[in-house]
């Protein structure tokens, strides 16, 4: 066939997954928990599936969980969504962004990225005929200028992709890039996908900005976030999107020839799970022990680090250890180490002008230790 997409390999996720397998090396590259689900979680999938629901769930999603997804947002950042015409329950965030972006792009319309960026955003834009403008972000910080982006907004500018807690770099968006972010939204009429998969994993006290948070921002933006990141279970592949109903209408127009609906003893599961809220207040004190702790293990190591400060990734800079491309480096320790990362120049349009490898924190307290030795002999 006529490739759509010519210049794109196997995702870094699935490379460097089989490379750690394949070398037996402890795994700190593809971002999942290595410890379980919450047992009573697990439970109310089994009791779900008991009571008989195996069949296809509503087209949005079970309604439980879209009233409960409601008021966790209401609580948390004061906006409201109609469960009933304003919320859909996907295949994970990946399903909700592939979907938002079919919906939303038509050719030859302009999307702007920050780099680095997450791997799916570019291609998912590229196969509907959009063309993606990236701004590079830069280490240590990757502060947005706001300046630039207002630069590079065109006529043919269609919407904004943020992803707040950033993966890779671990790093915020700021009240203030927000307030920056709706004004230049609301003067060019974009629209914005706003990533907030990693909403719960944030540390240090600092507070979540969702783009539901900022009245006329809320009003453009497709919202997508991930059950699998907030509850160790990325395998069940739940998420939701969630958005005014005028765009909310046009994402389930093209949900239902994705998927048309998604795993429904897992949706009545986390219905009943969220409605104790500290199943997921507790999430960031969770998070940031392990941070912490890998950090308190690192203070010694030849890499320079700036903490996450959200995501379970941490940046290692390598510049002082070695002059290798990132991706020579991360292979060469997966196969001489027997350590996988990943290679940071994947999300950043193959460059690799920054010598930062990520790697997950999202482990047993037993593997941080076991990676740490490893990694401080470097
Ligand atoms: N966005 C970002 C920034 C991610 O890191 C991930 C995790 N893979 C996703 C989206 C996709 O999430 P899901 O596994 O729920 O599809
Ligand atoms: N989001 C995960 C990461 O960044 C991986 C997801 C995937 O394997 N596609 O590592």
């Amino acid at each position: 066939i006529n490739s759509k997409l010519p210049n794109i390999e196997t995702s870094i996720f699935a490379k460097m997954s089989k490379m750690a397998a394949d070398q037996k090396a402890l795994n700190l590259s593809q971002g999942f928990p290595n410890f379980p689900s919450d047992p009573a979680l697990n439970a109310l999938v089994d009791e779900a599936m008991r009571e008989g629901f195996n069949q296809y769930a509503p087209m949005p999603g079970d309604f439980g969980l879209r009233m409960e997804i409601s008021k966790k947002i209401e609580k948390l950042h004061n906006h409201f969504y109609n469960p009933e015409t304003e919320i859909t329950i996907t295949a994970g965030a990946t399903q909700a962004i592939f979907t938002i972006i079919a919906a939303a792009i038509n050719k030859g319309d302009e999307v702007i990225i920050f780099t680095p960026a997450y791997d799916c955003y570019a291609p998912t834009v590229e196969l509907f005929g959009g063309n993606i403008v990236p701004i590079q972000l830069k280490p240590p910080f990757y502060n947005v200028d706001w300046q630039k982006v207002e630069d590079k907004i065109s006529s043919k500018t269609k919407m904004i992709i943020i992803n707040s807690p950033h993966n890779p770099s671990g790093m915020l968006f700021s009240e203030e890039d927000m307030l920056q972010l709706q004004d230049l939204a609301e003067k060019n009429n974009l629209l914005v996908l706003s990533d907030e998969v990693y909403e719960h994993i944030i540390f240090d006290g600092e507070v979540h900005q969702s783009a539901s948070k900022f009245e006329a921002l809320a009003k453009r933006s497709f919202i997508t976030a991930s059950f699998g990141k907030t509850f160790h279970n990325t395998g069940w592949k739940t998420g939701y999107c969630a958005a005014p109903e005028n765009l909310m209408k046009e994402f389930q127009k093209v949900h239902q020839f994705v998927v048309f609906c998604v795993n429904h003893p897992i949706q009545k599961a986390l219905a009943t799970y969220l409605k104790h809220e500290k199943n997921y207040l507790k999430i960031p004190d969770f998070y940031q022990q392990k941070r912490d702790l890998f950090l308190h293990l690192l203070r010694r190591s030849n890499f320079k680090i700036i903490p996450s400060k959200g995501t379970y990734f941490q940046m290692l800079d390598f510049s002082e250890i070695s002059k290798e491309s990132d991706i020579a480096f991360a292979e060469r320790l997966t196969k001489e180490m027997k350590i996988a990362t990943i290679p940071t120049s994947v999300f950043n349009e193959g460059k690799s002008d920054f010598k930062q490898i990520r790697v997950c924190f999202a482990k047993t307290d037993e593997t941080l230790i076991n990676a740490a030795k490893i990694l401080n002999s470097i």
